[in-house]
Formats: C-alpha cells, structure tokens, sequence
C-alpha cells in the first residue's frame, strides 16, 4: 500500500503547484496548461503553448508507462475515487454500470467539441507554427467559480454515485479518450505474472471498474484502456499474482478479441454485485445521452463536462427504471419534458441568432421572443437582438420595450447604451414624447451613466 500514499502525495503535489500557478506565479510566463489547448490552440491555428507541450508529454508518456496522468495527476480522477470512498464509509450502496456502447461516448464528446472543429477551421483559415508559452490566460476556457463547483458536483460525486466507479472517467472525459489511443499500445501494464486464486480482489479495488481479474486470466494482462495506472490491483493481490511489468512491443501477442469487452467478464459469483450491465440497453442510453445533451449544452453557462455528466445521469435513470421495472412512467416523462423544454430553447436561440446574422428580422423575433419566453434565465443579449429586429419591422414600440428590458438585465453593458442612444436619436423617438421621456429616464440613470 506504499505505492498508494505515494500515488495520494503526487496527487496533492500536482494540484499545490497549480494552485501555485493560479494564485501566485501567474500566468505572464506560463499561461493554460489545459488540454483543451492542443486542440483550441495548436490544432486550430499550429500554436504550441503549455497546454500543448502537456498533452504532448502525456502522449509519449502513456505509450511507454500507461495512463499515469489519469491516474496520478487529474483532479476529477481524485474527486471520483474520493466519492467512491467516502460512499462506501457511508456504507451508501452504489453500484458500477458495466456497459459495452457508452464508452465511445468520449469519442464523440472529443471528435465533436475538440477535433473536427478545429481542424476545420485549420483547413479554411491561415495555419502557422508558432511558439508562445504564456497564451493564453490561465482562465481562458475554464468556467467561472458556480458553474466549476456544479460541474465538480455533478461528474465527480452525482455521477459516482449514479453510474459506479469513475463514471465520468469511463463515459465522459474526452481527454481519457485521447489518451486510451497510446494505452493499447503501452510497454509497461498490468499483467499476470504468478498463480491467481480468483479471489478478485483485485477487480474489487480497481477504482475504475476493471474486471481485472478476468482480463489477466484470459489475456495475460490488462487490456482495458481505462486502466489508469494506479496499482492499486498490484500492490492489493495477496497472491502476488499481478505486477506492473514491461514488454517489448516486438513481443507483445496483439489480438482484436482482448480490446473487445467480453459478455462473459463480470460474471464471476464474487462481484457479480458490484456490477450493473446495461448492456441491452447500451444504444438506447447512448442515444438518449447525446440527446439529452444537445438539450442543455451551453444553455446558463453550461460546459460540454456538465451538460453530458447531467444528461447520462438522466438517460441512465430513465434506463434503470426500466431494468428495475418502474411501475411509473411519470418519472421518465418529467425528464423528457425538461429536456425536450430546453431543446427547444436552444434550437430557437440558434435559429433566432442565424436568422439575426442573415438580418431575417421577422423570423429572429419568432424564434428569440420564443427562446426568452421559455428560458429560465434572461439574457440581456438577445433583447438587444430583438430590439433591433423589432425597430427594422417599423414596431418601435416593442423596440424600445426590449431595450429597456436589455438595460434592467445588464445596465453595464455597452451596446446597452449604444442601442438606447440610437434609439433616442431615431425620428419615430423624437416624435413621441413618452418613449423619449421614458429613454431620457434611462440614460440619466447614473448607473448607465457610468
Ligand atoms: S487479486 Fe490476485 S489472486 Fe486475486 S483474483 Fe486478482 S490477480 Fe487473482
Ligand atoms: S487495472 Fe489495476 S492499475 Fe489499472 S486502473 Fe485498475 S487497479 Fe489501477
């Protein structure tokens, strides 16, 4: 268990010198060292920063040693084994979804948000190799403190909870997606190296939801690209029958078979209880995931993490019930409503927005005076919007209507101001002593003023 409190200092480590990073240093040096930034900034446009050199070193690093920096440096990895521990102190029964589909769910999350933009913006626009290790800021595409804290919340505890052991690791995080590309390939893991006597602990302490067990007595190693190189099974077997070993690729037996999850793995009568399979249901949760997720994507500050991590709890709640055989069908049909709600609040902003850009004013007030209607959280921009659209149809009341209500969501802001003093200065304005009067009183506010 030595290998563990060495595995815990790493990880208090790596995060005391972030908080360094964040708090201290700054980052007039060193900017984001997010991976976000290979594929923000070096795929995007061929600019290598901190970030980019991370997600590099990680790379080559996991096609030698395995997934360390899952394992031993990533914070929602430690929050996920945290909660997993702190549940089974609590004797808080949860139990790990073994499921074949849902793990290309990553994929997509990283080839929709991170790569395929990017590289089409890279192949439509100017590409330069350039060095800069202090762009950008260090807050630049990580979300404010309340949205971090749910986000934290939601796929570091609700989701272990909900779904087992790392949850969000397995079904989520793109960046594990990444990285399981060089851990097929990596020299040193786990493998069988002396006699096991099926006692599974081993699978039982896999802090990621490995059938350990069953993927060393059949393949010889761990084959499970989840596998964060953690050693907790090594250091747990009491039959020293698994070691942490390294083999020249030359040698290596390479087989389709072992990378395809197995139907008879989780099976054996000694954790058949630790673990849930979805299974049959696989396609339905991954199709009701990325539905659901289109939903609420970006909606109230949103990220891709959060808005993923919500929506499987939801696709698996729906799925579970039905497994379970939930005699209710009112609990799946109030998530289907919200989600449905929010969907179309999104598809109007989007529709609203691209009708705005193509100055369709008559189709941008249909879809945005829908999209304000419905949103739970008024947006100061889309009155703007609407505001302008409504003085191009010729109703400058309705114009005016929603400049105010642009100016009581957000009086700082400044095309606010712009589009009130536009507003005055209009003839139908000048005309009319009311809404002149009523502008006036807006700008002679003292906090527009400023
Ligand atoms: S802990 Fe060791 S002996 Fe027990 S099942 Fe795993 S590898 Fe075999
Ligand atoms: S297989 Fe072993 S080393 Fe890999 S994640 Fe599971 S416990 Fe850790």
């Amino acid at each position: 268990m030595r290998i563990q409190y060495i595995r815990a200092s790493v990880l208090v480590g790596v995060h005391v010198l972030i908080l360094l990073h964040i708090f201290y240093f700054g980052d007039s040096t060193i900017g984001s060292v997010d991976f976000q930034e290979f594929f923000h900034s070096f795929l995007k446009s061929g600019l290598i920063n901190s970030g980019v050199i991370l997600v590099l070193g990680s790379f080559v690093f996991t096609l030698i040693f395995g997934r360390f920096f899952c394992g031993w440096a990533c914070h929602f990895g430690a929050i996920q084994e945290l909660s997993w521990i702190i549940l089974k102190k609590l004797n808080i029964k949860s139990i790990t979804i073994n499921s074949r589909l849902v793990v290309i769910l990553p994929l997509i999350v990283l080839l929709n948000y991170y790569v395929l933009p990017n590289v089409w913006y890279a192949l439509n626009n100017p590409w330069n190799l350039e060095i800069n290790l202090a762009t950008p800021d260090i807050w630049a595409f990580l979300p404010g403190a309340i949205i971090g804290f749910l986000t934290f919340l939601i796929d570091g505890f609700l989701i272990v909870y909900f779904l087992g052991k790392k949850g969000f690791c397995r079904f989520i995080c793109p960046w594990g997606a990444f990285l399981k590309i060089p851990n097929m390939f990596s020299m040193f893991k786990v493998r069988k190296t002396g006699e096991c006597t099926l006692c599974h602990e081993c699978t039982t302490g896999c802090p990621v939801g490995i059938d350990v067990s069953y993927e060393i007595n059949n393949y010889g190693k761990v084959t499970n690209t989840n596998c964060t190189s953690c050693m907790i099974c090594t250091s747990g077997c009491p039959s020293n029958a698994i070691s942490y070993e390294f083999k020249n690729p030359i040698d290596e037996t390479w087989n389709i078979k072992d990378f395809i999850n197995s139907t008879k793995s989780y099976l054996h009568p000694n954790i058949k209880d630790q673990f849930l399979s979805v299974r049959s249901r696989d396609m339905v949760l991954l199709i009701l995931t990325i539905l659901f997720a289109l939903c609420i994507d970006g909606l109230y500050g949103m990220g891709h993490f959060m808005s993923y991590g919500i929506a499987l709890i939801a696709a698996f709640l729906i799925i579970k019930k039905r497994i379970i055989k939930f005699p209710s069908i009112l609990f799946p049909l109030a998530i289907i409503i919200v989600f449905s709600w929010h969907g179309i609040i999104r598809y109007s902003i989007w529709k609203g927005i691209q009708e705005y850009e193509s100055k369709d004013y008559v189709n941008t007030i249909k879809h945005l005076e829908r999209a304000t209607s419905l949103h739970l959280k008024q947006i100061g921009l889309f009155h703007i919007y609407l505001s302008e659209s409504y003085f191009n149809t010729g109703d400058i009341y309705k114009s005016v209507e929603h400049a105010e209500r642009a100016y009581q969501i957000n009086p700082d802001y400044e095309s606010t101001k712009k589009l009130i003093i536009f507003l005055q200065n209009t003839s139908q304005v000048k005309k009319d002593i009311i809404i002149s009067k009523k502008l006036n009183d807006l700008l002679n506010n003292p906090k527009l003023a400023d």
